[in-house]
């Protein structure tokens, strides 16, 4: 299977051979015919899979297919949880686009807002969002969403986690009742299930790993000790192991705030990154990344 089979255009297979990929992904190979369709897609996929080209590429071709380049109304809306994985979407979005006449832009909260403004005020096509500066903007009148054609939900079993239901909600009353929608999950939970049916139409169910399994390429291990013994543990098998980049998760915000100091005196360099980090803060720590601790 080739990128070119997928029956992706010229311009988009140029953008994925400078990303190096040669073949596309399962969840690639299953999600790109029924979106370059134009039917609603519900795909379990989770973070590592190449889901996000999975929707990208379909979603840049039928825009440029069907451009309207002088106003530039938002035409592609993909929402996600967090501000992290917003910018990581808008970074894919502006890497396969790059031969296409296609304008992209990021917004969310956290951040002055005037250059988000700035830029939805010289027209974007394709606008990758966290709800709730989305919202902001919307109310203030800066940004208008009656003109979405695709309707993206990214880490769509996140959002609701995270306490997103009303806010995608109201987002729906915001855009076109006619448009193509596209959810991406890791799992299918009721709620997965329920939010479905409230947002796809008659959605073509794409698979590509096993519900609730982890990427195989991962392995795991687990090590039973006492909770007092967690953090020296840690220690050990990072310095042993001569770790450079380690994500750990933990439970709680303090919890990650207090871990990075016992890291950081036994020498080993760690940041926190979490909910009442500001947003510099936290894209510093992203940048700098040698060990954070995310909170999960
Ligand atoms: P995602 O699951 O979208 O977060 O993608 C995970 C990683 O896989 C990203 O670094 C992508 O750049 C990369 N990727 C996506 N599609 C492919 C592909 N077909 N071949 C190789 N790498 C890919």
């Amino acid at each position: 299977m080739t990128f070119q089979s997928l029956g992706l255009i010229e311009a988009l297979l140029k953008a994925v051979r400078l990303q190096g990929y040669e073949t596309p992904s399962p969840i690639q190979q299953k999600a790109i015919p029924p979106i370059l369709e134009g039917l609603d897609v519900l795909a379990s996929a989770q973070t590592g899979t190449g889901k996000t080209a999975g929707f990208t590429l379909p979603m840049l071709q039928i825009l440029s297919k069907n451009p309207v380049p002088h106003r530039r109304p938002v035409r592609a809306l993909v929402l996600t949880p967090t501000r992290e994985l917003a910018d990581q979407v808008y970074t894919n979005v502006k890497h396969y686009s790059k031969f296409l006449d296609l304008r992209a832009a990021v917004i969310f909260g956290g951040v002055n807002q005037n250059p988000q403004i700035k830029q939805l005020r010289n027209g974007v096509d394709v606008l990758v969002a966290t709800p709730g500066r989305l919202i902001d903007l919307e109310n203030q009148g800066h940004l208008s969403l009656s003109k979405v054609e695709i309707f993206v939900l990214d880490e769509a079993d996140r959002m609701l986690d995270m306490g997103f239901k009303r806010d995608i909600d109201k987002i729906r009353s915001l855009i076109p009742s006619r448009r193509q929608n596209l959810m991406f999950s890791a799992t299918f939970s009721r709620e997965i299930k329920s939010l479905a049916q409230t947002i796809l139409q008659r959605p073509t169910l794409v698979e590509a790993t096993p519900e609730n399994t982890t990427v195989e390429a991962i392995a795991q291990q687990i090590y039973r000790v006492a909770k007092e013994k967690k953090t020296n543990l840690l220690i050990k098998l990072i310095q042993d192991g001569q770790w450079q980049q380690v994500l750990v998760f933990t439970r709680t915000k303090h919890g990650a705030n207090n871990l990075c100091k016992k890291l950081e005196s036994a020498r080993i360099s760690a940041m926190a990154i979490h909910g009442n980090k500001s947003q510099g803060a936290r894209t510093k720590a992203l940048a700098v990344l040698k060990i954070m601790i995310f909170v999960c």
